[in-house]
């Protein structure tokens, strides 16, 4: 299915730094770059320009807005809002003409907080019933046929590929702006707080024989007494008190695996809602390391028989974390024709051009031949420049 001959690289972009750079297209060529993986589903955040002249110097985007003009006929009850600079939904389809790269639509899916306080009723809800704004719940179906409709959309839009981030839960930590807590965050709370107990989530484990209220209450109880504890679990403790809860309660893990299978369930409708020509890649994670993302309902192996690629964000600080977590990623999946990587060739990961070379070197040798880097407005010209000769002298992709 996927073409592995020609190693591919492509740079993770947003349309606010595309539109304002006049060569965009000519740069990205000269830095080694096959491809743009385009924002075109995108949550608000904060980001410092450093080596465009453009201004604003840093840009706060608008929450939850798709940067292309939607075929509204296509959606239910939730709808994507449009960006409302027609500049900006414009840079898709002026990239695409272009046709010098191969556009890639980068499609946060599930994670809007725009859809999520307009329809708070298809949010994710705790063990207390709180809902989180942030966080589509995927086993609502209006969730799913909207998941399913937008990336159709996008699949009529000439682009090379679909890459989905977030088509599961949002962890817990992850996702708002100004997260305050006094209680510090471990990976047993986290899974905790981030499992959904929305009105979809109760009926889809009550239909796999599970007892979810008594679930419900013991991870609410669980995390009650949790927080009554005179202090913080230590990283190591949490991870443990996590694995031990895993074995001990058959529920727990049977829920995670149902999320698991929805979340396979909605990447596989995607699939084939896309025309045949637009292949579609998934984000494995928005965590470190990848192997954490069930939290999110991703199953790797899984994804990888129904989505033509798994990008990984090794999102490490060496070259040697980078490559033990492809190991297991490879491990998981059986086989690298399926996965592409995705490396931060700066600050906090890969800033030093020897652990760049060595990451997509190791990577290479393992067959991860296919990177994506990220990310093009937020990296200081000199970081691009030294990208560009790390891929010039590993020769030509
Ligand atoms: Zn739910």
């Amino acid at each position: 299915m996927n073409d592995c001959s020609t190693p591919q690289r492509s740079l993770y972009c947003y349309p606010w730094d595309v539109l304002d750079s006049a060569h965009h297209v000519g740069e990205l060529k000269r830095l080694g770059m096959h491809g743009a993986t385009l924002a075109v589903s995108y949550h608000a955040g904060k980001f410092l320009r450093p080596h465009s002249d453009a201004r604003p110097r840093v840009i706060f985007p608008e929450d939850g807005v798709v940067y292309f003009e939607p075929d509204l006929a296509r959606y239910g009850a939730l709808r994507p809002q449009p960006h409302s600079d027609p500049a900006l939904r414009r840079v898709l389809p002026e990239l695409v003409a272009d046709g010098r790269l191969a556009v890639h639509a980068w499609t946060v899916l599930l994670h809007n907080s725009r859809l999520g306080a307009l329809h708070p009723e298809y949010t994710a809800q705790n063990a207390y019933g709180d809902r989180y704004v942030y966080s589509l719940c995927p086993m609502q179906p209006a969730v799913f046929e909207y998941a399913v409709a937008l990336c159709a959309d996008l699949g009529t839009r000439g682009v090379a590929s679909v890459v989905l981030e977030t088509p599961g839960w949002l962890p817990y930590a992850h996702g708002y702006h100004h997260e305050f807590a006094q209680v510090r965050s471990n990976v047993w709370l986290d899974t905790m707080l981030g499992l959904c107990f929305c009105d979809a989530c109760m009926g889809a484990g009550r239909q796999a024989n599970l007892a979810m209220s008594a679930l419900r209450e013991r991870v609410a109880s669980a995390v009650d007494q949790y927080l009554q504890a005179p202090g913080d679990a230590t990283p190591v403790q949490a991870q443990a008190w996590l694995s031990a809860d895993l074995l001990a309660d058959v529920d727990l893990a049977a829920l995670l695996r149902l999320r698991q299978r929805r979340v396979t369930q909605l990447v596989k409708a995607i699939r084939a809602a896309l025309p045949a020509t637009v292949e579609l890649a998934v984000i494995a994670t928005v965590q470190r390391p990848t192997a954490q993302n069930w939290q999110e309902g991703m199953d790797l192996a899984a994804l990888a028989e129904v989505a033509d690629w798994i990008d990984v964000p090794f999102y490490e600080p060496d070259a040697a974390a980078v490559l033990s977590d492809a190991w297991d990623c490879l491990r998981r999946v059986g086989d690298s024709a399926n996965i592409r990587a995705i490396l931060r060739p700066g600050p906090p990961d890969l800033g030093d051009g020897a652990q760049l070379a060595a990451a997509v070197a190791g990577l290479a040798r393992m067959k991860i031949q296919h990177v994506g880097f990220y990310n093009y407005g937020m990296l200081r010209s000199a970081q691009l420049e030294a990208l560009g000769a790390t891929l010039a002298a590993q020769g030509p992709g």
